[in-house]
């Protein structure tokens, strides 16, 4: 695999970044990144080493060696070879070796002052906005801008019809979520880009790589940047590896990440020093978390909590415990959860528990608080019972089944 040609062109009021990547196994492809004429300054035209890291997991899939034709970190290139590669085979067992060359290496340290996170609105990114803006005192360690990728989150981008939805659902979320920033002055930096067009695998597998890809693209911009790790607290990726192995780079993010550092810009993966229950206790009398909390994984356009999907019950079972539902009426649809989905939930954290980290938490906070839980027979029987059901039978048969067992 060969990567060159880094190319700065205008598109519209866009600046765009591109390189040429050719693979036996891709053809000549474009890669590119874009974002606002405003944060062109941002933008790393010196060297090549977004486009590296958001190359290395598809170059490994296929066994293909990279050649940058252009510049990279040395620091990077050396932790890149030595350790990460390593690494992803290690925890990814599909990856092969691959070795990776660059025309040329340098240790520039850029001059910038940009302290940086993402920000979806979710308890995670809430968190780390919570501890480094609202509490940070030090401007050393201060966020002071935030960041809107779309290099997956927003949906796969496998065709052009994939890609172009999930470029309009990137900018209404971006829409959406900007009110936030705005309310603190801080810069909200949409990242466009086609890296998910490259990693046909699905978001999961390697959101640390394809985030951490797009923000070395903005090296001109930021010297820190806080990752919001998965949610699991730093006990809990190792006792529970087995969940995350071969499926979500998350499980190595306090490993990975400071390898993917440069001279310049310095990684942190932030998040693991809590649970997902302890994230959400942190930030739920943040006032801001009541009127912008945003946790949906439901598969549709619109942005809204839609009340039902896993992300969404968890998150109300955690607020139901600690007697703050109705503060959140607001983002969530309180009785739609309650009538169509709270009771199945809960039968399924029962059952769930000794086997998943954010049940056992949601279970003991539930207990500690005193929540009627029903018992594990009850729960495994009727997760049991819709398991065969989901099997055998046709889904609206299915989701009035769900609806009767809700209710009863
Ligand atoms: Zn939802």
């Amino acid at each position: 695999m060969k990567i060159y040609n880094l190319n700065t062109s205008n598109d519209g009021n866009k600046i765009k970044l591109s390189t040429i990547v050719d693979s036996e196994k891709l053809g000549s492809k474009e890669l590119w990144f874009s974002v606002p004429e405003k944060y062109a300054h941002g933008l790393c035209k010196s060297r090549m080493d977004g486009f590296l890291v958001g190359m290395v997991f598809p170059a490994m899939q296929y066994g293909e060696n990279i050649h940058v034709e252009g510049c990279i970190s040395s620091q990077l290139l050396f932790n890149l070879n030595q350790y990460v590669i390593p690494m992803l085979m290690a925890f990814l067992p599909a990856c092969k070796w691959i070795n990776i060359t660059a025309a040329e290496s340098n240790a520039e340290h850029f001059d910038c002052s940009g302290v940086g996170t993402g920000f979806s609105g979710g308890v995670d990114s809430f968190c780390t906005f919570f501890d480094h803006y609202e509490l940070e005192k030090n401007t050393e360690n201060r966020i002071n801008s935030l960041v809107f990728l779309n290099v997956g989150s927003n949906g796969p981008g496998r065709t052009d019809e994939e890609l172009m939805a999930a470029h309009k659902k990137f900018c209404s979320r971006y829409e959406y979520l900007s009110k936030f920033p705005e309310e603190f002055s801080l810069d909200f930096i949409s990242l466009d880009s086609n890296l998910h067009s490259f990693h046909p695998w699905g978001h999961q597998l390697t959101h640390s790589l394809t985030t951490i890809s797009a923000v070395l693209v903005m090296q001109n911009m930021y010297r820190k940047y806080f990752y919001a790790s998965g949610g699991l607290s730093y006990l809990e990726l190792y006792k529970y590896h087995e969940l995350l192995l071969k499926r979500d780079t998350a499980l190595i993010d306090p490993m990975l990440l400071p390898l993917l550092s440069t001279e310049s810009l310095n990684f942190i993966s932030d998040g693991a020093q809590y649970t997902r229950v302890e994230k959400t206790l942190r930030i739920v009398d943040y006032e801001p978390v009541k009127r912008y909390l945003n946790v949906c994984v439901h598969d549709r356009e619109s942005h809204e909590n839609c009340s039902v999907c896993g992300k969404c019950c968890r998150t109300l079972m955690t607020l139901n415990s600690i007697g703050k539902l109705e503060e959140f009426s607001k983002l969530f649809d309180i009785g739609k959860y309650k009538k169509h989905a709270e009771f199945l939930y809960l039968c399924q954290q029962v059952v769930l528990q000794n086997k998943d980290p954010f049940a056992r938490n949601s279970i003991e906070l539930a207990k500690r608080n005193g929540i009627k839980l029903p018992s594990f027979l009850v729960s495994y029987g009727l997760v049991s019972l819709l398991g065969l059901a989901r099997t055998y039978l046709p889904k609206a048969i299915l989701s009035r089944i769900r609806m009767f067992l809700n209710r009863s």
